[in-house]
């Protein structure tokens, strides 16, 4: 019977199954090998009528599939049978079974067509697919990742060339080192200024480019990142040159170098020369015969050269107090340009500070008296100070008669002298009209009023202040102010402790 089946099939079949090289079997409801082509022939050590179970492990696996492929009538298909084949014992086996349309007994037979898998190649297919998907995606994020970097890039860039633009735009000069001297950054303004060499002069140091300016700026180069925030003038080349140098911290606040802007003052300061001179001139030619016409003045008050009727006595007054005013006024412009000029000489000496505020207080007190204001003293006895004594009186007496000008009648103002945290203190409070924060800004220019309706009315010339400041400066001291508008004002006066 089986003999029988064999011989119809491969009648048919066989010339066109040994073209194929794939294994091709046919078998029987039991999986039996019925007829074979010539590739089993080869590669299948089982001959006829030898069972699937002689070729492959799972054989139940076979059968259940001929019965599946019996059932439905298309062909089933088995993946990853494991072979028995010797030297196959890696591989693993695809078969295909399709129920065959035979004239008899059809439903008996049906067509096995074997594949081998390679169990290392279809890993290797399996890793070299997933890599390919891995090299894909890679690609895509490398293609986002290049087209944001070009795009920044080109951001940065534009970024880099606008920020060039405006500092080569700038008026002033800009240099920036980093932290071991090198110049990383300079403008054209900065290069014609401080005559560097026409080549790029980035890398080089600048205390060897400009050791001028890197002298008056203090700059350390063995730790350029270590230079103070700083505005100093610096006379070079024969250029007066305005430089202020900052330290350039990193986002951790670390310095890592410094920055300078240069302002060239040449032309502002021969202005200023001659401002100051031209001040100085004048000033001298009007003191002279003021003070013969104020001393004249009060001469004919005293009546010692004749009598003056008492109509007379107010004008004369008028005259003397306008001289005196217009004497102030010159003597402040007087100081101003010594003090602009370098030429405001100080004697230095022993300065008892309860002397001091004693003299100060007992000189104004009749102003205060005329205000019908408070005014007290509270000193320390023994407190003493290195300084001018003609110029500290000048700085108090500044300081106690705006207290005065600046508070109403009836108000009251204390001086208040001592020592603490080490240095000497001279304090002058008033319940005034306070000044506003933004004026407290500009109290120390020079020629800076206070301009309200409070102030309308009292005199002075803004300058006041500003000598006070430069005085105290020249004294290693400061004034600070503390304010509140109606309330009144605190003007303290700060010095170093005397040391023997
Ligand atoms: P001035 O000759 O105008 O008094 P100062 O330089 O001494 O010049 O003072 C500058 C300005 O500061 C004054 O015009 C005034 O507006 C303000 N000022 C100074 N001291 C006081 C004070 N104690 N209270 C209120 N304002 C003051």
């Amino acid at each position: 019977m089986i003999e029988e089946k064999r011989k119809t099939i491969s009648s048919g079949l066989q010339p066109l199954w040994d073209l194929t090289s794939e294994i091709v079997l046919i078998v029987d409801r039991d999986g039996i090998v019925l007829e074979r082509n010539s590739a089993a022939e080869r590669y299948l050590p089982s001959g006829l009528f030898a069972s699937f179970a002689d070729i492959v492990l799972e054989h139940d696996l076979i059968l259940q599939a001929i019965q599946q492929a019996a059932e439905q009538g298309h062909p089933t298909r088995v993946d990853s049978l494991t072979t028995k084949t010797k030297g196959h014992l890696s591989s693993l086996l695809s078969v295909q079974l399709s129920p065959l349309v035979l004239p008899e007994d059809s439903s008996d037979c049906f067509l096995a067509v074997l594949s081998y898998e390679s169990k290392e190649l279809h890993s290797l297919e399996k890793v070299a697919r997933m890599n390919e998907e891995r090299v894909e995606k890679l690609r895509n994020q490398l293609n986002f990742v290049t087209r944001e970097l070009i795009e920044k890039t080109l951001k940065v860039a534009e970024q880099k060339n606008k920020l060039d633009a405006i500092i080569d735009g700038m008026g002033d000069g800009l240099v920036a080192g980093d932290e071991s001297g090198r110049i990383i950054q300079y403008n054209k303004t900065a290069q014609s200024l401080l005559l560097f060499p026409e080549e790029d002069v980035s890398g080089q140091l600048f205390t060897e480019l400009n050791p001028a300016i890197a002298a008056a700026i203090h700059l350390d180069p063995k730790n350029p990142a270590a230079i103070s925030k700083q505005e100093v003038n610096v006379s070079f080349d024969r250029k007066e040159l305005r430089v202020c140098a900052s330290p350039i911290f990193d986002q951790e606040k670390h310095h890592f170098g410094f920055v300078l802007i240069l302002q060239d003052r040449t032309k502002q300061a021969e202005v200023d020369r001659m401002k100051s001179e031209l001040i100085s001139i004048v000033s001298h030619e009007l003191r002279s015969p003021l003070t013969s016409i104020k001393g004249y003045v009060d001469l004919m008050m005293t009546g010692d050269l004749g009598d003056v009727p008492e109509s007379m006595r107010s004008y004369l007054s008028i005259v003397s107090s306008n001289a005196g005013k217009l004497a102030a006024l010159i003597d402040d412009m007087l100081d101003l340009s010594r003090i602009e000029s370098g030429k405001l000489i100080m004697s230095f000496g022993k300065v008892d500070i309860k002397y001091l505020c004693d003299y100060v207080y007992l000189t104004i007190k009749p102003q205060a008296e005329q205000k019908k204001q408070q005014f007290s003293l509270d000193v320390d006895p023994n407190v003493v100070v290195s300084g001018d004594v003609d110029r500290l009186l000048q700085v108090l007496t500044n300081l106690v008669s705006n207290a005065i000008k600046y508070t109403p009648n009836g108000g009251s103002i204390a001086i208040t002298a001592g020592s603490r945290n080490g240095k000497v203190y001279i304090a002058v409070k008033d319940t005034g009209i306070g000044i506003s924060a933004a004026d407290r800004e500009r109290l120390f220019q020079k020629f800076f009023r206070v301009k309200n309706d409070k102030t309308a009315n009292i005199g002075g010339t803004g300058l006041g202040l500003c000598i006070a400041e430069s005085i105290i400066k020249a004294h290693n001291g400061k004034i600070l102010v503390e304010s509140e508008e109606n309330q009144g004002s605190v003007f303290t006066i700060e010095l170093p402790a005397f040391h023997q």
